[in-house]
């Protein structure tokens, strides 16, 4: 089995690079370790960045981006981020994705850390309509895709790659690594919640690192400010930034704002967890720490045009977040850091590409919610388009 650009895993950044080496005349094999649909991609909710507002700009974008990582990011990925993001956000358009739109417009929110209205939303299943999207454009190709197929082992040959994955060994001039971040794992091994599903592993990365790639920040992990800590169904999920977006505030015990609650990710996590470490938090009915994250401030109308996947959670668990506060604590969600990549996102070993989580640069230490996405779209295209002319020269 031979293709010119062999793509690892089928979240948002390998369907977008699928779909980009094939827009290039590449023949691409596309191997994941489940099924097509299981990845962290389809889970996201808040939504994707873009300047698009009046008072917005890619240079504010980018600045933005810079600052919520502690100035750790790679500038030149930053403003390939940012310039390309209205293209990307239009890409996904022709290619199926509706983004919810309002007075003529799209609707926008501002999320954690920027300093504009930015965030671009499909309800509050943002993920899932994007993956849905790319993967119906990847099944109408002749993109050959290898479901429950691991990558296992990867060795550079006289014509590029040789990978096994599953039961098959496939060739490719060229490989895309998209196979996420780890966060599942290291999640299992600190006996934490996590909001990942569970094919998070990281042995991909660790496969690439053996093949001689470098890493950036990889020590490097999120935690999302609003995992759900209460009723039981709600535990390690992540209630959507855009709550927070449309009105809703932390508070402690004593019913006090203690931190900006749209502050940049790291920054609200650590004052959430200061705030239970000075006792000022509140306990869940099974003994959990937690905070309130009062959701009775967002408008019913934000609410049910914004959050509506959110809200029928909460109502199947027998809570009703726009009539009661509800309980939150951080949770284990992200990889930083990754894979070294240049700007065709290209790993430090040639022919050999990697993007979405599994690559580190464009967010540094810490991501901004939203640019994840972004990410996948912005980098996958890039990925997919080197990696099918380095296999055609
Ligand atoms: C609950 C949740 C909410 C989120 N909300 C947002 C949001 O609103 N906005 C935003 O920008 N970001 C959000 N994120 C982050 C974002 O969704 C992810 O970081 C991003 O989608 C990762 O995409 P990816 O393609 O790199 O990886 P994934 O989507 O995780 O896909 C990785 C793929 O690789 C496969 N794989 C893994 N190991 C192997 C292997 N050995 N061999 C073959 N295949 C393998 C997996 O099965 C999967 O198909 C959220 C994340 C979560 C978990």
């Amino acid at each position: 089995m031979s293709f010119d650009v062999l793509v690892i895993g089928s979240g948002a950044s390998g369907l977008a690079a699928a779909v980009s080496a094939h827009r290039a005349g590449a023949r691409v094999g596309l191997a994941t370790k489940g099924s097509l649909q299981s990845c962290n991609s389809a889970k996201a909710q808040g939504g994707i960045q873009a300047a698009f507002a009046d008072d917005d700009s890619p240079e504010q974008h980018a600045d933005d981006v810079w600052k919520s990582s502690h100035e750790t990011a790679d500038r030149r990925l930053v403003e390939i981020l940012t310039s390309e993001a209205p293209g990307a956000i239009h890409w996904l358009e022709e290619n199926g994705v509706e983004f919810t739109r309002e007075n003529g417009g799209y609707r926008l929110a501002r999320c954690g850390g920027a300093s504009r209205k930015r965030l671009l939303q499909v309800g509050d299943r943002t993920g899932h309509a994007i993956t849905t999207a790319l993967r119906d454009v990847v099944e109408a190709s002749t993109i050959q895709t290898f479901p429950k197929s691991p990558l296992s082992e990867l060795e550079q040959s006289s014509n590029g790659w040789r990978a096994r994955c599953g039961d098959h060994v496939i060739d490719a001039a060229t490989v895309v690594l998209a196979a996420g971040g780890r966060c599942w794992k290291v999640a299992q091994e600190r006996g934490e919640l996590c909001t990942n599903h569970p094919g998070a592993t990281g042995e991909v990365t660790q496969i690439a690192v053996g093949a001689g790639a470098e890493t950036r920040d990889f020590d490097a992990l999120q935690y999302h400010p609003n995992g759900g800590a209460w009723p039981p169904n709600m535990q390690g999920y992540s209630i959507p930034e855009t709550t927070r977006a449309y009105g809703a505030v932390l508070l402690n015990a004593d019913g006090e704002e203690f931190t900006d609650s749209l502050g940049p990710r790291d920054a609200v996590s650590h004052a959430i967890v200061d705030e239970v470490a000075q006792g000022k938090g509140v306990e869940t009915p099974d003994g959990r720490p937690a905070v309130y994250l009062d959701t009775t401030r967002i408008a019913e109308d934000d609410a049910n045009v914004s959050l509506p996947y959110m809200l029928r959670r909460y109502r199947a668990g027998g809570i009703d977040p726009l009539r009661e506060r509800i309980f939150t604590y951080p949770v284990l969600h992200y990889q930083n850091g990754g894979l070294l990549i240049d700007t065709s996102s290209e790993t430090t070993v040639e022919g050999l590409y990697a993007c979405g989580e599994i690559a580190g640069g464009t967010h540094g230490r810490n991501r901004m919610m939203g640019n994840s996405l972004l990410e996948c779209c912005v980098f996958g295209r890039r990925a997919g388009k080197a990696a099918a002319e380095k296999a055609r020269s």
